[in-house]
């Protein structure tokens, strides 16, 4: 068979075409600009495929709720343009095929446990921390899912007391997503993570958030691994903090191997690398003509 997968992104879109075990045969890669113009540049990447089914992780706010009447639309986005689009129903229409979709992290977490970093595990948690802070879940196997889609990296975190950086989330100001986004290292420091390299003090601080949100996901949800990637997480000097403050600040409460002796490889960097949306959008596309999701 051969599947469709679409990692759709505030700036880019990436389509692809590629197999069950996960390969990709064909990419595209182009900016993200109105939903006509982005849309027929998708059409025109999959026509004459011959692709089985489509999967599609998306930014979103999106409505992954099958009983919805707006299942499958780009709902409430600031991003010109894009509010209350069908996206779902236009690729069926044009496409003809089944659609699976998910969020862009979601989709993300499940192409790590199909082929990446949590391989065979039944649970796993997809953090990534770019220009927002986005995480996705695995648990028994599917992504998870409630009345809409988790926004686990809004979640509120004690501020260090050494910080009087307000925070950019527009509608929770200090959340996590307000304080240690790669737009909230910007705008704190006064450079781009990038130029930060080299000051310490960036990426204690950092850690510090990051670990406060890491513990509060495996207190919640325990999941088998933990999958972190993104812009900012090209710091890689990140992970070995991080790792030690979500150890310190469990303070031995959790009792388990992965923290306790292997934390090096439970707290880890996407094995897909950047391709862990796209190739998930890959496994939604295997799943939805499966039945699956
Ligand atoms: P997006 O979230 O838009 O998909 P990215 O994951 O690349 O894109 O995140 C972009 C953010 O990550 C920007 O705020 C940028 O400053 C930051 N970033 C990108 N590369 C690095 C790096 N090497 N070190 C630190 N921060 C980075
Ligand atoms: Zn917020």
């Amino acid at each position: 068979m051969k599947f469709g997968a679409i990692e759709a992104g505030g700036t880019k879109f990436v389509c692809a075409v590629g197999d069950e075990i996960g390969n990709i045969i064909e990419k595209t890669v182009f900016p993200t600009t109105t939903p006509e113009e982005t849309f027929s540049k998708v059409y025109e990447f999959f026509y004459n495929k011959e692709i089985d089914s489509l999967g599609i992780g998306s930014f979103g706010p999106i409505d992954i709720d099958p009983h919805s009447k707006k299942y499958g639309f780009i709902t409430s986005t600031p991003k010109p343009g894009w509010s209350q689009v069908d996206f779902v129903g236009t690729m069926r229409q044009k496409l003809n095929v089944p659609v699976g979709f998910d969020t862009d992290v979601n989709a993300a977490a499940l192409g790590e446990v199909q082929w990446g970093a949590a391989k065979g595990l039944d649970s796993c948690l997809y953090m990534t921390v770019g220009t927002g802070i986005g995480v996705g879940a695995i648990v028994d196997g599917k992504t998870l899912k409630g009345f809409t889609h988790p926004e686990m990296g809004h979640i509120l975190v004690r501020k260090n007391e050494a910080d009087k950086f307000q925070g950019v989330c527009p509608y929770h100001g200090d959340c996590l997503e307000g304080v240690a986004s790669g737009p909230a290292i910007e705008a704190r420091w006064g450079k781009k993570g990038q130029e930060l390299a080299n000051d310490p003090e960036v990426w204690e601080l950092e850690a510090d958030y990051l670990a406060q949100a890491l513990m509060a996901y495996t207190l919640i949800l325990s999941p088998h691994r933990i999958v972190v990637g993104g812009g900012v997480m090209k710091q890689t000097q990140l992970f070995p903090l991080i790792r030690k403050k979500v150890a310190e600040k469990l303070n031995g409460y959790v009792q388990h191997p992965n923290i306790l002796e292997n934390i090096e490889e439970w707290i880890v960097p996407p094995g897909l690398g950047d391709e862990a949306g796209v190739k998930g959008a890959l496994a939604l596309a295997a799943k939805s003509v499966r039945g699956e999701l």
